[in-house]
């Protein structure tokens, strides 16, 4: 019987890299008209490479930018920078779709949901209520509550002690399948991979489930229910 589910973040409910791609775009787009000489195409290829580099959660991704283009930072771009990144990061975080829905589902079925996310606790929060998520999971793991990333087993494991389930009550949802499949099934979860998140063109995800809609949990958590009433 399924009576958790958890969820990744980033690329499982939101479209996390649609969200960073629009507004990496309008930052660029802003400090060339704040006055950056520079052909777009070699700035974003900057962003990305600092990024690459620092870790896609670095927020002085614009500064770093800047010093290495101009040799030092100049404030009135960067501001241009940061606040058309923040505007358009705000207009482009969105679900998936079907995203809503489908918690609600499980919701209504008495199934209990949590996050484990490897983003920094501020910003998962801040995409949770920017998307207002934040009243809907009863637990949220992020690297900060831990210190460990997934695939540890640590963040898997404080959510089953919290709900005092065992791992064959509870399914693990992501797109990452070094991170969330593996460290989930470590500890005996179910795993479902969300392949409409991919963003590695992942063949073999390892997971029990695969999804191309985030809805086919229903029946997933149906079935398992069924299953599990047939056996008992
Ligand atoms: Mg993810």
């Amino acid at each position: 019987m399924i009576k958790v589910v958890i969820f990744d973040l980033d690329n499982t409910l939101t479209d996390f890299k649609r969200m960073k791609e629009s507004a990496v775009d309008a930052a660029v787009e802003a400090m060339v008209d704040a006055g950056l000489r520079y052909p777009t195409e070699t700035i974003k290829q900057n962003v990305y490479d600092v990024y690459d580099r620092e870790g896609i959660e670095f927020q002085g991704v614009f500064d770093e930018v800047l010093r290495e283009l101009l040799g030092e930072v100049d404030h009135k771009i960067l501001a241009a920078g940061v606040v058309a990144y923040r505007r358009a990061r705000e207009a482009s975080l969105v679900l998936y779709p079907h995203v809503r829905v489908t918690l609600f589902e499980l919701m209504k079925r008495g199934i209990r949901l949590a996050v484990v996310s490897d983003a920094p606790r501020k910003e998962a929060w801040l995409r949770l209520c920017y998307l207002q998520l934040h009243h809907m999971f009863d637990k949220v793991l992020t690297f900060d509550d831990t210190g460990e990333r997934k695939p540890s087993p640590t963040p898997f494991q404080k959510v089953l002690d919290h709900f005092g389930v065992g791992p064959q009550e509870t399914l693990m949802v992501g797109d990452w399948p070094e991170r969330d499949i593996t460290g989930a099934a470590r500890l005996g979860i179910t795993t479902v991979f969300a392949r409409y998140g991919d963003t590695f063109g992942t063949v073999e995800s390892g997971a029990k489930y695969e999804i191309r809609d985030i809805i086919e949990l229903i029946e997933i958590v149906d079935d398992l229910r069924r299953e599990n009433e047939g056996s008992t």
